[in-house]
């Protein structure tokens, strides 16, 4: 078990992002928020994805890292998996908790860090899940390093963030937060973007095998994501624990 540990604030964190989700804490559920919205709609489709390279999430035990208010733990908790869901944000570990109270699915939820969690329980969790979370830590690699180290030999490590090149620049910060307002303006900052090289790096340096790329674009005119080729955007890498 792994208990609620605050002091681990001082390390890998940066308290300005954390403080960014906890504002907006609130809304975490509510699909129509502009910050939390496109994690409802991308949800089904990361789930599937995330089952699909899992070899099946049911009965499996799952570690989702940065879990905010729990919109991916609950959905992989609902298809049979044992979720702990691990935060530094304690307003969206808040809020997450008082969900399951709505949703009748238990997740366990604990405010402590990727790489705290990674001492207390090494090589324990059958798949890892990291979405979306890289691109708001001072030091990614720490927290890979510690993705890596919370999988079993042979279990499956899931990441998604963003890119960085022109075209990410254009749609995830220019189109999402100027011009469609899909995400609150500030939301994303350009230099802490991860090239899927860089993340693969930091993948085998942690004795993670990568074992996927795959990317996530968006229709702005429907508002539907898709999984596809194009990792230029949005993606989920995926590998093993040698
Ligand atoms: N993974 C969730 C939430 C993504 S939002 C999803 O995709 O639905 C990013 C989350 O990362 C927020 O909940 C924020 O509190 C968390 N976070 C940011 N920096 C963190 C850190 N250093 N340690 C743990 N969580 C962090």
């Amino acid at each position: 078990m792994i208990a609620d540990t605050p002091d681990a604030a001082a390390g890998n964190v940066d308290q300005a992002e954390l403080a960014k989700f906890g504002a907006l804490a609130h809304r975490w559920w509510d699909p129509e928020s502009e910050m939390f919205g496109p994690l409802h709609r991308m949800n089904p489709l990361r789930l599937a994805h995330i089952d699909r390279i899992a070899g099946g999430l049911a009965g499996k035990r799952v570690i989702d890292v940065g879990c905010g208010g729990g919109i991916l733990a609950e959905s992989m908790a609902a298809k049979g998996a044992k979720v702990t869901g691990i935060d530094l944000g304690e307003k969206s570990l808040k809020v997450a908790r008082l969900h399951l109270l709505e949703s009748g699915v238990a997740v366990d939820y604990r405010l402590v860090s990727a790489e705290d969690a990674a001492v207390a329980e090494p090589g324990t969790y059958d798949v890892v899940t990291c979405m979306e979370m890289l691109e708001h830590v001072p030091d990614p690699a720490s927290t890979v390093r510690a993705c890596a180290g919370l999988a079993k030999p042979g279990g499956t490590v899931v990441f998604s963030t963003i890119n960085r090149n022109p075209k990410s620049f254009l749609f995830a910060i220019v189109g999402a937060e100027y011009v469609l307002r899909l995400l609150p303006r500030g939301t994303h900052e350009y230099a802490k973007f991860i090239t899927p090289s860089e993340l693969a790096a930091h993948c085998r340096a942690a004795g993670l095998a990568m074992t996927d790329v795959t990317g996530l674009g968006y229709n702005p005119l429907t508002r539907v994501f898709a999984l596809d080729a194009d990792a230029g955007v949005n993606y989920f890498l995926a590998a093993r624990r040698d």
